[in-house]
């Protein structure tokens, strides 16, 4: 088996060869419809994909409404098993994003050095750092950009409105 490439551009489908066990991965949690494995390019410990055994494409919002309510309750199980692991993560963040690799899946970060609100504590994390992304980049981030124009946010939000069910 040529060595799998996570950047690569190659059009087997890496998580379904992964169901299938033809493609070794750190699988620590799984039922039958839903599996959990260890990302092998974590930029935090413990980030892991959660994924459907049968393939749906990458968009989870589009994916059927009951498949996607037991998907993200997999993944709630999962985040639980990383709290439960890791003392010092209270919370895991939450990424469906889908442009890497073209079966569904849900990234979970475990956020270290929020072991606090395992007690039920709570208090504001803010990065201190601004982005404002004109086009997608291959990532997205969770924190604020520099404060937007009111009337701009206005204009948006009702035209949005007129077509929303
Ligand atoms: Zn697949």
């Amino acid at each position: 088996m040529a060595k799998y490439d996570p950047k690569s551009k190659n059009n087997t489908c890496v998580f379904c060869e992964i169901v299938a066990g033809r493609i070794p991965a750190n699988i620590y949690w799984q039922d039958d419809e839903f599996m959990a494995f260890l990302s092998i390019d974590p930029n935090t410990e413990g980030f892991s994909c959660v994924i459907p055994k049968k393939h749906y494409g990458s968009d989870v919002m589009k994916m059927p409404d009951d498949v996607l309510q037991r998907f993200i309750i997999a993944a709630k199980k999962v985040a639980g098993v990383l709290e439960r692991y890791f003392e010092d993560v209270g919370r895991v963040g939450v990424i469906m994003e889908g442009t890497g690799i073209d079966h569904a899946h849900i990234k979970l970060s475990p956020m270290h050095g929020t072991g606090y609100m395992k007690k039920g504590e709570w208090k504001q994390i803010l990065s201190g750092k601004e982005f404002w992304f004109p086009k997608y980049e291959g990532w997205i981030s969770s924190g604020g950009g520099p404060m937007a124009d009111g009337e701009k946010l206005k204009l948006l939000g009702e035209n949005l409105k007129k077509i929303s069910d």
